[in-house]
């Protein structure tokens, strides 16, 4: 049995603490917000098992200009911040050619088909199971001509093995009557399904791992410090010393890895969300709108409009306008929803060829790395925990992990 320190109580850390107890470690949580702190308190709560097509994608190259200057996209950069995002965007750009998005795609791909075994067992014991809906994500194409251009990235998920039902508008309306009748085309995707409640899910996942002796350090760690025998984990209480320590920060992970030798173009493609409280039955699974970017998710709170892309750094104000975008596009989609509660504003941590870094550090096989879950870190959280156990009991993992390692930037 190790000694192990996790840092970050998100999605990626709370599962790892999970699959590490379950291996008989004892494990320190370093996390000084609270379960849930960071983006997977906001996210739009779908397993998203669908979701292997990456941001960097060929189409970029002749997006990008209207995505950038269109009041009405939802991607948006401020322009302020495009000296320091230049290197990202560079490499981002270098990712989108149609060989590498093929190849991110086909990575994603492998690690979503494992998403659900990183779930099963947590959520059984953990006794999750009322945070999961079973209700099929609905992607909608409000008209042909955008269906149409979806019809390459469509090709490939099937390719990779995605399932999904198409569906035109006849069908949309029996399934979500109250959607308006704009949308043409949908995609049902099987095997998907959603969470009630992220942040609640997250906080009885925490509440059952202190039951079974998870100790919190209520800190952020501010200093990373391997040795030949152990890493010194430091924090403004003080430091002590573990055998292991998994990464787990979500987009804050960026200056930590700097400190055992990797220096990792880590971004964040900031989203926001708006709650509307008392509409949960409006529609009954999660309904995207693709061109406009945003899922509309039934929670317990009431409906969640969640999504949009803005490339500006970890600054902590909001824009508006993607606010309003928000608001308007889901009023058009859903009339009804009324007004919304307060917004909120995550980071979602992204490398520039969308896949998250699962393996151990430059500097020591006893700091193992996992982050940069992008888009689907909820998805992938369990699976990533589990992976996070392999690399510290040097087991073999269930699949190839050089695809995602450190080392490839
Ligand atoms: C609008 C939006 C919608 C989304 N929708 C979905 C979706 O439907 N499905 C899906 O799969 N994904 C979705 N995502 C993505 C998903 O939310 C993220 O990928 C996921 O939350 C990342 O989880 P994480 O545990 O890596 O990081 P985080 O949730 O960010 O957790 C990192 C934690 O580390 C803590 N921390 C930071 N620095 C330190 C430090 N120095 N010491 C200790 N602790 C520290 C933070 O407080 C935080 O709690 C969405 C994201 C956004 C923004």
């Amino acid at each position: 049995m190790a000694h192990v320190a996790v840092i970050g109580a998100g999605f990626v850390g709370l599962s790892s603490a999970y699959w590490l107890m379950r291996d008989g470690h004892q494990v320190a949580l370093y996390e000084p917000v609270g379960a849930a702190g960071g983006a997977s308190f906001g996210n739009a709560g779908t397993f998203a098992n669908y979701a292997c097509i990456p941001v960097n994608n060929p189409s970029v190259f002749r997006d990008l200009p209207r995505f950038l200057l269109s009041p009405s996209s939802p991607f948006r950069m401020r322009w302020g911040y495009l000296p320091l995002l230049a290197p990202w965007m560079g490499s981002f750009l270098l990712h989108s050619t149609r060989s590498r998005y093929t190849a991110s795609a086909t990575a994603l791909s492998v690690l979503l088909s494992r998403a659900q075994a990183g779930y099963d067992d947590l959520v059984r014991d953990a006794g999750l199971a009322p945070f999961i809906r079973h209700r099929e994500c609905l992607y909608l194409y409000s008209s042909a001509a955008a269906f149409e251009a979806s019809q390459s990235t469509l090709d490939l998920r099937r390719r990779l093995g995605v399932q999904s039902d198409i569906l035109g508008a006849a069908e949309i309306a029996a399934l979500e009557p109250r959607l308006s009748p704009i949308f043409e085309r949908g995609a049902l995707f099987k095997g998907s399904w959603h969470l009630s409640d992220p942040a609640g899910f997250l906080r009885a996942l925490q509440a059952y791992l202190q039951s079974r002796g998870l100790h919190i350090e209520p800190h952020a760690v501010d200093g990373l410090h391997p040795a030949s025998d152990h890493v010194r984990v430091a924090c403004a209480a003080g430091s002590s010393a573990y055998d292991y320590v998994a990464l787990c920060a979500g987009v804050h992970s960026k200056t930590l890895a700097q400190q055992c030798g990797d220096h990792l173009p880590l971004e964040a493609e900031r989203g926001y969300h708006l709650m509307y409280p008392g509409t949960t039955r409006l529609v009954s699974r999660p309904v995207g709108w693709a061109e406009r970017g945003f899922y509309m998710t039934p929670m317990d709170q009431g409906i969640r409009v969640a999504g949009t892309v803005e490339l500006a750094g970890l600054r902590l104000d909001k824009r508006q306008e993607l606010l309003d975008l928000l608001h308007f596009a889901s009023q058009r989609a859903l009339p009804g929803l009324g007004a919304p509660s307060a917004p909120w504003l995550g980071f979602r941590p992204t490398l520039p060829d969308g896949l998250p870094v699962l393996g151990h550090s430059k500097d020591s096989a006893r700091v193992v790395y996992a982050f940069g879950h992008q888009h689907i870190g909820l998805t992938l959280g369990g699976l990533s925990g589990s992976l996070v156990a392999d690399l510290v009991a040097q087991r073999a993992p269930s699949l190839d992990l050089s695809r995602y390692a450190p080392s490839r930037f």
